[in-house]
């Protein structure tokens, strides 16, 4: 596995694949991997002949009040990894390489990145949007796997990807869980023994609302109410949102009439956890 930490070595490399007519999907993470990521890199594998996946813990997606500077970071576990899943090439810049001189240029989804996560976070999908795009244009991939547990991100980058012109596939990929149904996160981490039994609330509260829609309840409302009495339920469990929005604008709605993104924010101790479910007629 090649490491590479210059823009410059990952243009080259890249190009080099592309020009023996490789096909390059790409994985960009944050570190501190987990099967969640290591199920993507496997779906990059199908994807192309050539997997990059890239390290790169992204200040600008980080409030100064949040968790950049704690944030779990562990480069010899993640190399040992992926070299186990034969990856191609790991791109693991500094701050300096991807942010040289600062960033005077940024990327906006005007209507996607100011709801949901974007009205608790604000400025977190500018930064998101930002260091993807810049990352599209230094790794250069045909295909990039994205996991459906941060189902908004995915849609600022689909959206994104669109409004920029990037000649790249974007995959969603199904959320991989832990057991009990807690969706595998570098920030699990955060959860004392305690906590981690409390966690599981967010996947019931999903689970509850998937089986009223199933018996064929429609009011959002409704669901959404009896979602959020079951992570109530858990007096370690915070509930910041939880909405029933349309999955593409992502806009909340009343009724559940065909597919119905439930997206949830809660805190458990110092970690916030983010999950979701598409909630199907
Ligand atoms: P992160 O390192 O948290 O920025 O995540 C990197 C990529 O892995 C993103 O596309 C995430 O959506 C994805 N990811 C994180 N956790 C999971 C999970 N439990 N299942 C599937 N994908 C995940």
């Amino acid at each position: 596995m090649r490491i590479i930490e210059k823009v410059k070595e990952m243009q080259v490399w890249s190009d080099a694949a592309r020009r023996a007519g490789r096909r390059i999907a790409f994985v960009p993470t944050m570190g501190t991997l987990h099967d969640g990521h290591l199920a993507l890199v496997r779906a990059a594998k199908k994807l192309g002949e050539r997997v990059v996946v890239s390290i790169f813990v992204n200040p600008a997606q980080f409030a100064p009040d949040e968790d950049f500077a704690a944030y779990p970071r562990d480069f010899a576990r993640d190399r040992a990894l992926l070299e186990n899943e034969n990856v191609d090439a790991l791109f693991y810049p500094s701050a300096a390489e991807v942010y040289p001189d600062g960033c005077q240029t940024h990327i906006d989804v005007e209507r996607l990145a100011p709801l949901l996560e974007g009205e608790f976070r604000p400025g977190h999908f500018r930064g998101v949007a930002t260091v993807v795009a810049k990352l599209f244009n230094m790794v250069r991939p045909h295909t990039a796997v994205f996991g459906e547990k941060d189902y908004q991100q995915l849609q600022v980058i689909r959206r994104m990807t669109k409004d920029l012109n990037f000649d790249i596939e974007i995959v969603g990929h199904p959320t991989v869980r832990d057991a009990d149904g807690l969706a595998l996160s570098s920030r699990n981490a955060y959860l004392s023994a305690r906590e981690r039994q409390a966690a599981p609330s967010l996947f019931r509260a999903l689970k509850r609302a998937e089986a009223l829609v199933a018996q064929g309840e429609r009011c959002a409302g409704r669901v959404a109410a009896a979602a959020r009495a079951e992570i109530e339920g858990e007096p370690l469990a915070e509930i910041e949102y939880l909405r029933i929005c349309d999955p593409e604008t992502l806009a909340e709605i009343p009724r559940i009439e065909h597919a119905a993104l439930l997206a949830l924010a809660v805190r458990v101790g110092p970690a916030r956890l983010i999950d979701n479910a598409m909630l199907k007629t």
